[in-house]
């Protein structure tokens, strides 16, 4: 499967230097986050529909795959623990994942909740419980990167599979409020996309105006727009800026029957307007790009 980005992401560095981010592109959109602490020559994977590109990085960084964090059991984030199993890596593997996981995890070792933490090489992470896409759906916070599966992506959130729409809302909320130099680590590249519908609802939001243009040009070079930063989130993504009275106003104007009586209700509206999808005809000659 040819995957969007052709030039991942460049390699970087947790805030203390300990660890060591990579991203791996997998099947058509994915994005599989590797870890890895060069001083034990360990590298722990969060999420990912498959184990190849994980397990070639690692051949080539000459480290080990210990480990393995699970945000949640959605088929193209636990697909990294069956294929580990399909080639016999997965009894040795550490696994982490929610204790509230709405599936089995396979190969769980560590069951890990709201407030937990999980140490991995020198450094320990902290779990947040942060559901609205599916029950029991952890994000991983090492430092200052963010692993949040697809809780929050860059420019938007996650679908509602399991909701309900509050839920969703008080994570993003939470998510929010982490440093704004926090590393946002999603699990896809579909920032073009939720831009387009932010710049529907907010068009005059200059951060935003700013963030497409740059995305835009990143994108036309194959590059990967992730990852973003929570102080850019707060900026640009339409899900965290409930507040705005120009994003009220347009969803007032574009949804019918729109509830806007409280932060909730905004994001729940939001969310309905995205879903129903008629951002995706505006035309590319209106955006500022
Ligand atoms: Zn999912």
């Amino acid at each position: 499967m040819q995957h969007v980005v052709k030039r991942p992401f460049p390699v970087f560095h947790s805030r203390s230097g300990a660890l060591e981010i990579h991203q791996v592109c997998a099947w058509q959109d994915n994005f599989v986050w590797v870890m890895v602490d060069r001083n034990i020559g360990e590298a722990a994977a969060v999420d990912g529909p498959d184990a190849g590109g994980t397990l070639e990085l690692c051949a080539r960084l000459g480290v080990r795959l210990t480990t393995i964090l699970n945000t949640h059991t959605h088929p193209d984030h636990i697909g990294i623990n069956s294929d580990l199993e399909r080639r016999g890596l997965l009894k040795d593997m550490r696994v982490v994942g929610s204790s509230r996981a709405k599936n089995p995890i396979p190969g769980l070792s560590e069951p890990v909740g709201e407030g937990d933490t999980v140490r991995f090489g020198g450094v320990d992470g902290r779990v947040m419980l942060t559901e609205g896409h599916q029950n029991g759906h952890v994000s991983y916070i090492f430092e200052d990167i963010l692993f949040c599966g697809d809780t929050m992506f860059a420019g938007g959130c996650g679908y509602l599979f399991d909701g309900p729409a509050e839920k969703m809302h008080a994570s993003l909320q939470r998510l929010g409020q982490l440093p704004p130099e926090t590393r946002v680590c999603c699990a896809h590249e579909y920032t073009q996309d939720n831009l387009r519908f932010a710049f529907s609802v907010e068009p005059q939001n200059p951060e935003l105006r700013r963030r497409i243009a740059d995305v835009w040009a990143r994108r036309a070079r194959g590059e990967s727009t992730v990852p973003s930063s929570i102080g850019l989130e707060r900026a640009t993504n339409p899900f965290l800026r409930v507040d705005s009275e120009e994003l009220q106003a347009q969803v007032a104007r574009q949804l019918e029957g729109a509830d806007l009586t409280q932060p909730a209700n905004v994001f729940a509206s939001t969310r309905k307007l995205k879903d129903a999808k008629a951002y995706k005809q505006l035309p590319e000659a209106s955006l500022p790009v």
